[in-house]
């Protein structure tokens, strides 16, 4: 019994309580109160009025004028206090306190006006008794429903005109009274009731509009996940590519108030043997400690992200003239200069860097990019290590290359690709050991186009894979002439090596040809394996399988050729001829020379060296122990025809002893 008395009193506790717990009830409560308490005081203040006319005269001046007067003016005060509320926004304890002190008011206003509205009863005539009846019922009726968003207000006011009058005009003689009371009452219950049904469906509509703002701020939060996980690099926490480039886009649209802007892409030198040697997550580490360095290092209005690997980029959209540019060249060169420490390992590298500037070099983000891409290629063949401008020669040579590309496209391939054949010399024997195949190409339209244009242009086009077989299917034509004992050797490009397809298309071709494999070396460079050292090395594996040798070309001009030649399946090994060139002048030049000799011999590879151009050159290779040479000094690249005559007329005078002693 106890029990249901506590539970009772909790119910009603919570009917009269400001919902403190629930701030977006509250607040929608105090909207809907601050917009309809105002017109509920109008209303009390022109019924009293009435009233008040309609007894005046025939009550006491306190009941007709004084009283409605006091009434009038707090109920103004009340609205004006109401109406000033609408513009301000309080804070929680302030809308609970205004609301708690309305639910008071109300109280008192409800005893106020039953006790003034019956008082004047007993002076008036049946006309204006039945106003006070009217009074009391139209104006609790109507303040029920502007307090209907706080119900505990709405309850008290019609409980304390209801309940008097009930009693008041319930037990009166007068029948007319008696059935007005019984109205009133089923009519007020009504009221409440619909007021009561109508609260709680505001209140749903404010909780279901509370659950809606909370899903969307959910949602919002997933998204901004979202966002930032597809607009992040993750490791290193800097902007990614897709970012970068929604954000080169801005940029160049901003130039109309920026004028320009200058975008660079960074390369790191000499990150894959780290990454190769080290493993990747020491890769991984000292690709965050890079982005780390350069994200101090630039001012802040500078754009820096990751495009990927080991690839950086930024731009800046203020332009910078040509002092400044040299001075943030050598700036973030010098970053590199302090080694990196990662886990007890100091480890060196530097940085190469293409750039290009909007609008003289492009006139969209996408050629910008391309143009600061091409730069940065540019100085990784060339001036590694340092930053390189997009200038109008690399863009001479763009278009070069295209037309070279759309040339290629539409070549009768069969007809116009030749190979030229240059000797390599055994110094041992004096005799050509081996010809290296190179590829010719006289187009009808650009004439002799040399390999290092249409070689890069198959390449980026995919003709690759048509042109390699087609060449070696024509060079082993041409060994098939020659005597057992030579050798042909065959460059295969990068893109050759890393697809297997090729590989495979590669075997099939030696297997068709008359040319036994023992007799071939394929020739890899450095760049060609080191994108995929794993894909590179099982298809190397594969070729030696088929009897074939592996020459590693141009060695030493690359970043990692300590790396190649200790992890790949070599035979040999062919110094790049920037070495031979300039060892007349240059004593660091020989001394690198002789260890590179040395190294080969350790390792127990063939030696070549290429570009040898004079007797000279020829002699301190001799006293080297250098054992094949290959370069102008013995023949220039020939066509098949002169291969004839050349191993003819080498036969019958010993090359080697008879131009170099
Ligand atoms: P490489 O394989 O290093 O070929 C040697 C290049 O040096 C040849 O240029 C050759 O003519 C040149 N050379 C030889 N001796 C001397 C010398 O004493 N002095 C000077 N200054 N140059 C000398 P080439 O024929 O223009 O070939 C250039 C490059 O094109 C080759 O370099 C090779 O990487 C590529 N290439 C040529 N043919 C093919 C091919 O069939 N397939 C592929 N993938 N690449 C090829
Ligand atoms: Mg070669
Ligand atoms: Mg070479």
């Amino acid at each position: 019994m106890l029990n249901y008395f506590e539970m009772a009193a909790s119910q009603i506790g919570t009917i009269f309580r400001v919902p403190r717990e629930n701030p977006e009830l509250m607040e929608a409560k105090l909207a809907a109160f601050t917009r309809q308490v105002p017109i509920m005081y109008a209303l009390v203040v022109v019924n009293t009025t009435a009233l008040a006319i309609t007894f005046y005269g025939t009550a006491p001046h306190l009941l007709t004028m004084y009283l409605p007067a006091a009434f009038v003016a707090i109920c103004m005060i009340r609205m004006l206090s109401w109406l000033r509320a609408r513009n301000i926004t309080l804070s929680l304890n302030q809308a609970v306190e205004k609301l708690t002190g309305s639910i008071i008011f109300a109280g008192i206003l409800g005893v106020a006006f039953s006790a003034w509205s019956l008082s004047l009863f007993p002076y008036g005539d049946a006309y204006s008794k039945s106003h006070v009846a009217f009074f009391m019922a139209v104006t609790s009726i109507g303040c029920s429903f502007c307090l209907m968003h706080l119900r505990s207000a709405a309850l008290i006011v019609t409980t304390l005109v209801v309940v008097p009058f009930a009693f008041f005009f319930g037990s009166s003689d007068n029948t007319v009274f008696t059935s007005i009371a019984f109205n009133f009452v089923v009519v007020i219950f009504a009221v409440l009731f619909m007021l009561l049904g109508n609260y709680s469906d505001f209140e749903k509509r404010v909780n279901s509009e509370k659950a809606l703002r909370i899903k969307q701020a959910e949602l919002q939060v997933l998204s901004d996940r979202n966002f930032r996980n597809s607009n992040i690099d993750s490791l290193t926490g800097l902007p990614n590519r897709r970012n970068f480039f929604a954000e080169l886009e801005r940029g160049i649209v901003n130039t109309a108030h920026t004028g320009g802007l200058l975008l660079g892409i960074l390369d790191l030198d000499g990150f894959k043997p780290i990454n190769d040697i080290h493993g990747h997550r020491m890769g991984d580490r000292l690709l965050v400690e890079v982005a780390d360095r350069l994200r101090a290092h630039l001012a802040p209005h500078v754009f820096l992200g990751r495009l990927g690997g080991d690839e950086f980029v930024m731009f800046s959209e203020q332009l910078l003239d040509p002092d400044a540019i040299a001075e943030a060249e050598e700036s973030i060169e010098n970053l590199f200069d302090v080694p990196f420490e990662i886990d007890d390992i100091t480890v060196r590298i530097s940085c190469s860097i293409g750039y290009a500037d909007f609008p003289d070099a492009a006139k969209t983000a996408q050629d910008l990019f391309e143009r600061a891409d091409y730069a940065l290629f540019f100085a990784k063949q060339h001036k590694r290590g340092k930053a390189v401008r997009f200038s109008a020669e690399h863009e001479a040579e763009i278009r070069e290359a295209s037309s070279v590309s759309r040339a290629l496209a539409g070549a009768n391939l069969e007809q116009e690709l030749w190979i030229a054949y240059q000797p390599i010399i055994d110094a041992e024997t004096r005799q050509p050991a081996s010809f290296e195949a190179l590829a010719r190409w006289k187009s009808p339209e650009l004439g002799n186009v040399p390999p290092m244009s249409f070689i890069v242009a198959a390449e980026r086009s995919d003709m690759i894979g048509q042109l390699t077989p087609l060449l070696l299917r024509k060079a082993l034509e041409g060994a098939a002439t020659w005597p057992e004992h030579i050798r042909i050797s065959f460059n295969l490009s990068a893109v050759d090596v890393a697809s297997p397809l090729s590989i495979l298309k590669i075997i099939a071709v030696v297997q068709q040809s008359k040319v036994k494999a023992s007799r071939i070396d394929f020739e890899i460079t450095e760049t060609a394996v080191m994108g995929n050292l794993v894909q590179a090395t099982e298809a190397l594996n594969a070729l030696k399988t088929l009897g074939a040798r592996i020459s590693l070309d141009d060695f030493g001009t690359g970043y990692s050729s300590l790396s190649c030649i200790r992890e790949l399946p070599l035979d040999k090994v062919k110094i790049d001829r920037s070495f031979i060139s300039k060892i007349e002048t240059d004593s660091a030049a020989r001394l690198i020379l002789r260890t590179m000799l040395g190294l080969c011999s350790g390792l127990g590879h063939d030696c070549i060296v290429e570009g040898v151009e004079n007797s000279e050159q020829v002699d301190f290779l001799r006293r080297e122990h250098c054992r094949f040479m290959q370069g102008y000094f013995f023949a220039k690249p020939m066509n098949i025809e002169q291969v004839g005559g050349y191993l003819a007329s080498a036969q019958s005078s010993m090359l080697v002893g008879r131009t170099a002693g």
